[in-house]
C-alpha cells in the first residue's frame, strides 16, 4: 500500500494531518481539543488509539494545543525538534523523540525527512514522507521558499502547500499593522503568489495531488487562491482546497 493522507482541518484555528501507509498512521500536528480531534478523526474512519505517533512542526497553538492532551490520553510518542520542545510549556508528554539536526528518521515503514523552514517559531520543521516508492510533502507555515525547501519539496508525488493570503486582502484586512507585517514577512506565511511561484519553478507535472492549505479565512478566499494557482492546478491530476472545518478526505498516491 502506498501513502495515504487526510486532514482534520487546515488554517489558523487548528491543524492536523493524517499520513498512513499499510497499517501505520501518523498524526502531524494537533490544534484541536481531544473531543474535537476524536470527532474529526472518526469522520475519517480512524481512532487516535490506532496512531503510531504524533509529529509536531512547530509550537504555534494552531499546531500544538492538542498534542500533549492527546499523547497522554492514548500513550502516544511525540516527535519534535529540541527548539519546539523548549519554546513553551507544552505539558507532560509520555514519550519524546527529539528530531536532531533535521536528520531523517523512520516511524514504522514511513521515512520522514524534516526540513527547516523560515517561520516565526523557535525551530520549525516541515516534513517529506516516503514509503514504498511514493513521497508526500507537507509544506505550510513558512514565510519564504528557500533553495533548501525547493530542493526537498520539488519532486514529491503529492504536496500539501500553503497559500495563506492574498497580499491585497491582507493589507486591507482587519489585522493590526504588526500582525500584517508578521504574516506577510519573510518568517510569516506564503501568499497565493508565492505558492504559485514555487510550483512554477519546480514544475508540477509529476504531482498526483496538490492540496492548497492553511488558507486564511480573513485574508484570502478559495476563489482568489484558485485563480492565482490556476496554471498549476491545470497541470496536476487532482487539485483540491483544504478548509478549516472539513480539512480534506483521504487521498492516496498510486504507484505502479
Ligand atoms: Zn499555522
Ligand atoms: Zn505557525
Amino acid at each position: 500500500m502506498a501513502l495515504r493522507f487526510a486532514s482534520l482541518g487546515s488554517g489558523s484555528k487548528g491543524n492536523g494531518t493524517l499520513v498512513a501507509s499499510g497499517d501505520h498512521c501518523l498524526l502531524v500536528d494537533c490544534g484541536f481539543t481531544i473531543k474535537e480531534t476524536e470527532r474529526r478523526m472518526a469522520r475519517l474512519g480512524v481512532s487516535p488509539a490506532e496512531l503510531s505517533a504524533i509529529l509536531v512542526t512547530h509550537e504555534h497553538s494552531d499546531h500544538l494545543s492538542g498534542v500533549a492532551p492527546l499523547a497522554r490520553k492514548y500513550g502516544l510518542p511525540v516527535y519534535l525538534t529540541p527548539g519546539t520542545l523548549r519554546a513553551r510549556d507544552i505539558g507532560k508528554l509520555p514519550r519524546v523523540h527529539l528530531i536532531e539536526g533535521h536528520q531523517p528518521f523512520a516511524v514504522a515503514d514511513i521515512q520522514v525527512t524534516p526540513v527547516a523552514v523560515p517561520h516565526d517559531a523557535r525551530e520549525a520543521a516541515q516534513f517529506v514522507f516516503r514509503s514504498r516508492g511514493s513521497s508526500l510533502g507537507l509544506l505550510t507555515d513558512l514565510g519564504t521558499v528557500t533553495p533548501h525547501v525547493e530542493e526537498h519539496f520539488g519532486d514529491c508525488d503529492a504536496l500539501v502547500l500553503e497559500a495563506n493570503h492574498d497580499p491585497q486582502m491582507l493589507a486591507q484586512g482587519p489585522y493590526p499593522p504588526s500582525l500584517k507585517r508578521r504574516v506577510g514577512g519573510a518568517y510569516g506565511h506564503l501568499s497565493n503568489q508565492q505558492a504559485a511561484g514555487f510550483l512554477q519553478r519546480v514544475g508540477c507535472d509529476q504531482l498526483q495531488h496538490l492540496v492548497v492549505a492553511h488558507i486564511s479565512e480573513k485574508n484570502n478566499s478559495i476563489e482568489l487562491a484558485r485563480a492565482t494557482l490556476a496554471d498549476a492546478a491545470e497541470r496536476v491530476a487532482n487539485c483540491i482546497f483544504a478548509c478549516q472545518q472539513q480539512g480534506f478526505d483521504w487521498l492516496q498516491i498510486e504507484k505502479d
